[in-house]
């Protein structure tokens, strides 16, 4: 390919999330002409480079390497080696490492040439029927249920898409929460994209986790949900406002009949950070409060 130098170079190459024919012609090319391939985890790597017919030397680059070895890459770029940086799978530095590289080539004057190609979160998006003009990639949620509540009740204010990535293991609960916090959110679960077990289910926060409740989750998941409502520009639109905290008020008292008006407010407010937290009691109280 005439458009890839030779030296000198970092470049940021995305992998196959799953179908190895995700892997783009100018990868293919990029690997075969860089000195070094730093990768997250240099077997899977291996397994790669023996499927496309690339053999290059491969070094490991992972959350534990340390700022030495970081540095001497650094070094490698400066004196004019060109490298390729790769992690498991999809791109690069996006809850995977490579960050630390990325932020010292750059600081060290290095050209950081990114390849577009496979990424879970943007591919999930692309089919996820929620809005695309506007997203939040927020990773791997806290494993601990109350710093999860936290991070998700923070999340619940963003106006845009919400992408996150869960391990199966911990998929049911935070599936949970996410019903707790979002309740009539749209959410739709992305599961096992580009294989051969491609899968999405979509629907309202509280009725997909009393659908999928009990499920044994397998495979690799992305999760998707809407973003807040709740900005109020003209009378319609508050109008409309007042119509979704209505659904969100239903959705909630179906899945927490304890709670009492002050928690259901206090639950609401994240969901419509633009309404005050009396206009919000107020519309509690109009649609019957509740026995606490
Ligand atoms: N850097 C990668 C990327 O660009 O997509 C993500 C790496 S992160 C360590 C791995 C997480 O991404 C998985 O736990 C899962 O949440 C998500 N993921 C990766 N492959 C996926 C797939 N095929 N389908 C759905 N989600 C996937």
């Amino acid at each position: 390919m005439s458009d890839v130098p030779a030296a000198g170079i970092l470049y940021l190459v995305p992998t196959p999330i799953g179908n190895l024919e995700d892997l783009t012609f100018r990868a293919v090319a990029v690997f075969k002409t860089v000195d070094l391939v730093a990768a997250e985890d240099t077997r899977t790597t291996r397994k790669l480079f023996t499927h496309f017919g690339i053999r290059r030397p491969l070094t490991a680059l992972h959350d534990h390497t340390s700022a030495a070895r970081v540095e001497k890459l650094v070094e490698e770029l400066v004196s004019g080696r060109s490298v390729a940086l790769v992690s498991e799978a999809g791109t690069p530095g996006l809850s995977d490492p490579g960050y630390p590289l990325i932020r010292q080539a750059i600081a060290a004057g290095i050209s950081v040439v990114p390849l577009p190609g496979a990424c879970a979160a943007v591919t999930a998006l692309t089919a996820s029927g929620l809005p695309l003009t506007e997203f939040h990639f927020a990773g791997f949620l806290p494993v601990k249920d109350g710093a999860r509540r936290r991070r998700l009740q923070e999340l619940a204010m963003l106006p845009g898409t919400l992408i996150l990535y869960e391990s199966p293991r911990r998929m049911a609960a935070a599936l949970t929460t996410i019903a707790e916090v979002m309740a009539a959110r749209e959410v739709c679960i992305a599961r096992e994209l580009t294989k051969l077990h491609e899968e999405f289910i979509r629907g309202p926060a509280t009725e997909l986790a009393a659908r999928e409740a009990g499920r044994q989750w397998r495979g690799e998941i992305t999760i998707l949900i809407a973003g807040a409502a709740g900005v109020p520009r003209t009378a319609a639109e508050a109008a409309d406002v007042d119509e979704l905290v209505r659904g969100e008020l239903a959705a909630l008292r179906a899945a927490r009949p304890d709670l009492s008006t002050r928690d259901l407010v206090a639950a609401l407010k994240p969901r419509f950070p633009s309404l005050d937290r009396r206009r919000l009691y107020d519309l509690v109280l109009r649609e019957g409060g509740s026995p606490g």
